[in-house]
């Protein structure tokens, strides 16, 4: 062949990286440090302050907590250390090739809905965000919305309530209702940084937990052209 193609590859960040992307666009993910020991782990513990969650990091393990590679609710120095040891001895059992960069490590974040926010691309709408319910929820229900970027506020606004279980972002039995203008600002800013980031080919916040005062991402995967 003298004729050569440029084919645009495409990377899997990883969740640190995915994250620090997010936060530097000014959109709400929970602060996340990569540690490759588990002394450095400990440290970094120390310094966000307990309890802090641990996940496995490396480009080989894409569902992380299928793996064992999620440890929540670390206490102290000994739980970390612990919960490093077991990330690894069972993600290295799931995974033997695996290459293992480290683990995350980042504050608990307080319970909140599980809702989740994505794009893809579609080879004739372009970008289209999906937004949904967490957890099982959206993997046995499909109980999502979509919408073709750009996405305004109003579109954001008819993408949350018109899925099946927008009563429980409203407070159903009891339950504490959700931030329906963060949620809504997440939408728009999200649509905003895809606009801006066409390399950006994939973007998951999987889960983002809303609170009555606000959101935030605890998990991120963003796909881009290198
Ligand atoms: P996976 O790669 O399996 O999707 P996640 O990072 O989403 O891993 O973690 C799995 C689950 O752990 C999430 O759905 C969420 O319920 C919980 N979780 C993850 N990070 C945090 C955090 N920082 N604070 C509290 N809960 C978290
Ligand atoms: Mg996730």
């Amino acid at each position: 062949m003298t004729q050569s193609k440029a084919i645009a590859e495409t990377r899997v960040l990883t969740e640190v990286e995915s994250k620090e992307m997010l936060k530097a666009a000014g959109l709400p993910v929970v602060d996340t440090r990569l540690a490759c020991s588990k002394k450095e782990a400990v440290s970094i513990s120390r310094e966000i302050g307990f309890p802090v969650v641990l996940k496995v990091m490396s480009a080989d393990v894409v569902h992380k907590s299928d793996s064992g590679g999620v440890k929540l609710g670390l206490a102290n120095s000994a739980q970390v250390e612990k919960a490093y040891s077991a990330i690894m001895s069972s993600v290295k059992g799931a995974y033997p090739e695996a290459k293992i960069q480290g683990v995350s490590v980042q504050s608990m974040a307080r319970p909140g809905v599980e809702v989740i926010v994505g794009m893809s691309r579609d080879p004739q709408f372009g970008p289209v965000l999906m937004f949904g319910l967490g957890g099982v929820l959206v993997e046995l229900l499909k109980d999502v919305s979509f919408r073709i970027v750009p996405v305004s506020k109003a579109d954001a606004a008819e993408m949350i309530r018109e899925i099946k279980g927008f009563p429980m972002l409203e407070g159903f039995r009891g339950s504490e209702p959700a931030d329906l203008g963060a949620l809504e600002k997440l939408i728009v800013g999200v649509s905003e940084f895809i606009e801006r980031n066409p390399q950006v080919k994939e973007l998951d916040l999987n889960p983002v937990f809303a609170y009555k005062d606000g959101v935030v991402a605890v998990d991120a995967r963003v796909i881009a052209e290198s």
